[in-house]
């Protein structure tokens, strides 16, 4: 399949306002391809060269970009730069000075994706002394012998800027309709996808093993298992309720989440954040106790990394943690303040998924595991069927400087990608009048108001995200409660990324001064959740008149962007109906 083809399909994406045709548009796309093709297209529709936790950069920045720009073309940099100011998108640069090149034309080459491909990752593998030129020539053969068009494109996935607004529910249901010629098969491809968290490879999977291979596809070693997540309940009876009489109680770190990955014999050793991205460099303690005190030899497990004082007992809040690191250096701040991991899962060993597994069988296996050194030890817990010993225990944990209890229920398998009452969250918030600290996703942002109009920033319009209809509805206004500081740094990420009309996925009666695309994470606290008419988190789709749900007085928590979430993992929108009944509950 030629690039050319592709760029006219992604015009048209960038072109469409609603989900389903996206959907239909994307599906066409994957039917033209091979199936070998298909998966180089599923890692480009994403803006990516492979799979998010291989992080495959090309590392060009803008600056060389314009560089390729003027070699490519002719144009001379003072007039490269005045269109890019202009318009804000050098992948519009680099087509419209092909459109006009001062230069001999160059042949149009008809590059197939798979040439596009591959060079982008010779671009990406160039290293060492003299690499930034070698970078800028292959980039800039690229766009003098491609269609302008498809130097947009290629541009744009060169800085990791694709932005055509498709998340990868989108793509998964394409994906059934391109297999199926509907979206049915998307709960399936999604267990697949939770497993693998490559949807590249899922796409190839299904192309070439069909159905059988992705009802199939077992733990991947070195591929990241897309991370459980836990309900939310206000007391120890209802926690008790739904795990039906009896409940593992752990206490929740407040750290760095971390799936480890290892093997003894090639002594490699992979640990991923909660949204996968690869973070082994951080924690160097870590990787060296997994493959010198573990009981196994090859792993998957995943725990709360935290400093620790062994000592005294003092559990160092996440926050402090990393900023320890940022001010002494990963070796010096080991030395300081000791890492722990807090095991408290295992999904996999020697050979065998553990995934279907109780989490009481896990939980043995893992205690098997996890020898007696100090890096690496397992997590609290106690199993009950009382709701004050249950009580208790969460009391204890809070006094101990802990965030609370993760119960569990001991019959659960362990559900990857999904928030469910497998694992319950009882934080020290949800006592209070105040409900828990919520995740939203920048949508737009509006100027400021007399002297905000200097800084250009007046406050922020944020979302949810609704995972039944993979859309992100408006759930607040945040105005008020921003440092100077706070301010530029919005305004400086959020102009980067501003698109000129409201993205195909967001749902919003209100229009802000700028589209952002859904990207950055903020933490929030508010007073309390209320229906509002003005918002779309939760509003009845069935076409009848109804209100939806908002924050009362919001004021953002996190110092700046939240890192370890993607758009799709703010709080959702079932999560928002779910805690407006519960602190509905609590007021009675
Ligand atoms: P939060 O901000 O409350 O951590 P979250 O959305 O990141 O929420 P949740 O699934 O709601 O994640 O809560 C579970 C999180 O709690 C895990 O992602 C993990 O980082 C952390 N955690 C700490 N201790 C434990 C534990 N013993 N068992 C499971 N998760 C734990």
């Amino acid at each position: 399949m030629l690039f050319d083809e592709v760029a006219l399909y992604y015009e048209k994406l960038e072109s469409i306002s609603s989900r389903l045709e996206m959907i239909d548009v994307l599906a066409e796309l994957f039917g033209k391809a091979s199936k070998e093709e298909i998966k180089l297209l599923v890692y480009m529709t994403q803006g990516l060269l492979g799979p998010p936790f291989d992080s495959i950069e090309t590392g060009i920045a803008e600056k060389y970009a314009q560089l390729s720009v003027e070699m490519a073309t002719g144009h001379n940099h003072s007039e490269i730069i005045n269109l890019y100011h202009k318009s804000g998108d050098m992948g519009l640069v680099a087509e419209e000075f092909r459109k006009n090149t001062k230069l001999k034309r160059m042949e149009h080459t008809s590059h197939t994706v798979n040439d596009i491909y591959e060079k982008l990752i010779k671009i990406s593998e160039t290293s060492g002394p003299g690499s930034q030129d070698a970078k800028i020539k292959l980039l800039s053969f690229l766009i003098s012998s491609s269609s302008p068009l498809g130097a947009r494109y290629i541009m744009r996935l060169v800085l990791g800027e694709l932005r055509l607004g498709v998340g990868d529910a989108t793509i998964l249901e394409a994906l059934s309709k391109n297999a199926t010629g509907d979206r049915k098969l998307k709960p399936k491809l999604e267990d697949a996808y939770n497993i693998c968290s490559d949807l590249g490879n899922v796409a190839y999977v299904l192309a070439t093993k069909g159905i059988p291979g992705i009802e199939h596809l077992g733990v991947i070693l070195f591929s990241p298992i897309r991370p459980a997540l836990a309900e939310r309940l206000p007391t120890a009876e209802e926690i008790l309720e739904r795990t039906g009489g009896t409940c593992s109680v752990e206490s929740k770190y407040d750290g760095m989440r971390v799936q480890a990955h290892f093997n003894k014999e090639s002594k490699k050793v992979r640990l991923f954040s909660r949204n996968l991205e690869v973070i082994t460099e951080m924690f160097p303690d870590i990787a060296k106790a997994l493959l010198e005190d573990t009981n196994c030899d090859k792993c998957i497990l995943e725990g709360e990394a935290l400093a620790y004082d062994d000592i005294s007992g003092t559990f160092y809040p996440f926050q402090e943690t990393v900023q320890r690191k940022r001010k002494y250096g990963v070796e010096e701040a080991s030395k300081r303040l000791p890492v722990v991991l807090f095991a408290f899962d295992l999904l996999y060993c020697d050979g065998e998924s553990y995934l279907s597994h109780t989490y009481s069988e896990r939980r043995k296996k893992l205690s098997e595991v996890v020898g007696k050194g100090s890096v690496i030890k397992l997590s609290e817990m106690i199993t009950t069927s009382s709701p004050k010993e249950l009580e208790r225990y969460f009391t204890s944990a809070i006094e101990r400087g802990l965030e609370g209890i993760v119960a569990k229920d001991p019959r659960a398998p362990y559900i990857a990608g999904a928030r469910k009452f497998s694992w319950i969250k009882m934080k020290r918030s949800y006592k209070s009048e105040l409900s828990d600290s919520i995740d939203l996703v920048i949508i737009g942002y509006y100027f400021g108001k007399g002297q905000r109009a200097e800084l250009g920033f007046g406050g922020l319009l944020a979302a949810v995200y609704n995972q039944k209809r993979d859309m992100f509805e408006t759930i607040t206004k945040i105005g008020t409660g921003f440092t100077e500081e706070q301010m530029k740094m919005f305004k400086s990420l959020l102009d980067k990324i501003h698109l000129k009309k409201k993205p195909a996925r967001v749902d919003s009666l209100l229009e802000p001064d700028f589209w952002v695309e859904p990207k950055y994470i903020i933490t929030v606290n508010a007073d309390e959740i209320t229906r509002s008419p003005m918002h779309t988190c939760g509003m009845n789709h069935s076409g009848k008149e109804e209100s939806g749900y908002a924050l009362r007085f919001p004021r953002i928590i996190s110092d700046g962007i939240r890192k370890d979430k993607g758009p799709e993992e703010t709080t959702t929108t079932e999560e928002i109906i779910e805690m407006f009944s519960q602190q509905k509950k609590t007021k009675i």
